[in-house]
């Protein structure tokens, strides 16, 4: 029991931890209530950047207020009401734009990508995927020259934090992507960015090697927990419980209800996100080669295995509020102008949400509850965060030497979340 551990969730961030742990000697569980990599990190854009430093909730933010309450923007929407029953977490989250708060989390995030990046390389081949990944960038595309505001930003924190980043005029971007249509003024390429054909199948290849090296796997919901005397035990909705020393909530977007039944209040909201595949239009036409990010349309396009993935900006509401199509539609309609789309091939868009804490950081660390570990809150970032998001719990949970430094992730920074007893 001394070394047992339980992760719940087997996500991007979970799968990483769980092979973490069991890397570290520990005896580790794994519980989903799905298939391995079939939620939030299957339905995202697959890019892995060192240029994800920069979050939704940085200084420029407040300037762009006027333009969101329209509530049409590609790049933000919002159901009011769930605004107004957050208002706490909306206001916390301005407040974290302002720089005293910006430019330690532009920091601290850009530890743990550098971190994470070069183990999601030794990961994809120590699973026997390195065919997965491309090397090959990704850009940032502008229909008009970007506001200045902005764009200094963007670059200033490229160049603190060592970012390379190319400026691409129209030829270049044709010359880069000739599947584009001329329609952009300026691009931004970041040459390093490597993205992947297939989230969802890297978590699984990872879940694989996990159980090839004698992890446990359950497919169960877990439904509650309670703190026994040598650890925790937890239940599943089967009614079975698994008892062990140490727990992970590694839940993603369902990680904040799930620590309500322990009392725990997770400052945590959830950015919607929708996506949907494209055929080819006509067979030899120039295809994308890598994703991109057409800023003001606010919509990202990712060549992937099933087809050209398009992911729309943010929708905040709750987790299980029926989908909306409109911002879809909109980015459909906008990516068309970029290149020629073939037929939809999913019969409804797929929807997932980013889970995401006030200062735009994860929460990786103790909680007050000894024993109970959070591993979640990855925002925009999650897919390619989670290994070095394991590398950092592995170290605080068997008390090593940490890779980076921990304390921007600590739970303790929200008051509720107090020190562990
Ligand atoms: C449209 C979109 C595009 C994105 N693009 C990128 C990108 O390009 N790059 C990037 O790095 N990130 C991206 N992200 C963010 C990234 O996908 C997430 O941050 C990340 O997937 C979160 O991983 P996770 O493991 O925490 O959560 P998840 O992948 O959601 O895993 C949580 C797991 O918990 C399980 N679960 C839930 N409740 C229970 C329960 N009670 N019992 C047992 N199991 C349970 C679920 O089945 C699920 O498998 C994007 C997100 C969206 C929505």
């Amino acid at each position: 029991m001394q070394g047992s551990v339980l992760v719940l969730g087997a996500g991007m961030v979970g799968v990483a931890c769980a092979l973490e742990l069991q890397r570290a000697g520990l005896q580790v569980t794994l519980a989903d209530a799905r298939e391995p990599g079939s939620e939030t990190s299957h339905g995202n854009a697959g890019v892995l950047t060192r240029s994800s430093i920069v979050p939704f909730n940085n200084p420029t933010l407040w300037r762009a207020l006027p333009g969101l309450l329209s509530n049409e923007s590609a790049s933000l929407r919002y159901d009011p009401g769930y605004l107004l029953r957050n208002i706490g977490w909306a206001a916390r989250f301005l407040a974290a734009a302002r720089r005293g708060t910006f430019e330690p989390t532009v920091a601290a995030l850009d530890q743990l990508i550098r971190l994470s990046l070069d183990e999601h390389e030794r990961l994809l081949a120590e699973s026997g995927q390195l065919a997965r990944l491309r090397r090959d960038g990704w850009m940032f595309l502008y229909r008009q020259e970007p506001r200045a505001q902005g764009m200094r930003l963007q670059l200033e924190m490229y160049r603190r934090c060592e970012v390379e980043v190319e400026d691409l005029d129209p030829a270049a971007i044709r010359a880069l992507e000739p599947a584009l249509r001329p329609i952009f003024a300026r691009g931004l390429l970041i040459r390093a960015a490597r993205s992947v054909d297939d989230p969802g199948a890297v978590v699984r290849g990872y879940a694989d090697l996990f159980t090839r090296r004698g992890g446990r796997l359950l497919r169960r919901r877990a439904v509650g927990i309670d703190r026994q005397a040598q650890g925790w035990s937890t239940h599943f909705d089967d009614g079975s419980r698994e008892a062990s020393a140490r727990v992970v909530v590694a839940l993603g977007p369902w990680s904040a209800a799930f620590l309500r039944t322990v009392g725990l209040r997770i400052p945590m909201a959830f950015e919607r996100g929708y996506h949907m595949h494209y055929a080819r239009a006509a067979d030899g036409a120039p295809a994308l080669t890598r994703p991109i990010h057409d800023a003001q349309a606010g919509y990202v396009l990712s060549p992937m295995r099933r087809g050209l993935r398009l992911s729309t900006g943010v929708e905040l509401d709750d987790l299980d509020a029926a989908p909306r199509h409109a911002q879809l539609d909109a980015a459909q309609r906008a990516a068309a102008q970029a290149l020629a789309l073939g037929p939809r091939l999913d019969p409804s868009p797929w929807k997932g949400a980013r889970p995401t804490l006030p200062d735009s950081r994860p929460m990786i660390g103790e909680l007050p509850q000894r024993g109970l570990w959070a591993a979640f809150g990855h925002q925009h970032i999650g897919f390619s965060t989670g290994p070095g998001t394991a590398r950092l719990l592995g170290a605080l949970m068997t008390g090593g030497p940490t890779p980076i430094d921990p304390g921007p992730f600590a739970p303790q920074r929200f008051a509720g979340l107090g020190p562990t007893r």
